[in-house]
């Protein structure tokens, strides 16, 4: 499953040099291995460039893991239902 969280954060995420302020649009490129690595920016000044990442965390609650059923209405998108106990959305093929 797509962090779709994730991505967004990824996506606008940019490693901006300390002295000069230019923004690094390819640092999601750069392989950080969770330490610090030694950047040099078009100013000829190096700093150092480290990566943090934004961790969420989701409790999903689903009626069929406690044995029950969902209480499923359409959503207007095709294919697509909400549980109204849960809020769930389930794909189902139509026959
Ligand atoms: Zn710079
Ligand atoms: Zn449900």
């Amino acid at each position: 499953m797509i962090n779709v969280k994730y991505d967004s954060t990824y996506e606008s995420a940019c490693l901006k040099c300390p002295y000069c302020g230019q923004e690094n649009g390819d640092a999601w490129e750069i392989e950080f291995d969770d330490g610090q690595i030694e950047i040099e920016c078009d100013c000829g000044k190096k700093f150092w460039g480290s990566e943090s990442r934004i961790i969420n965390y989701e409790g999903q609650a689903d009626c069929e893991l406690n044995g029950g059923k969902h209480d499923l209405e359409p959503t207007g998108n095709e294919g697509q239902f909400k549980c109204k106990i849960c809020g769930q959305y389930i794909h189902k093929k139509l026959p």
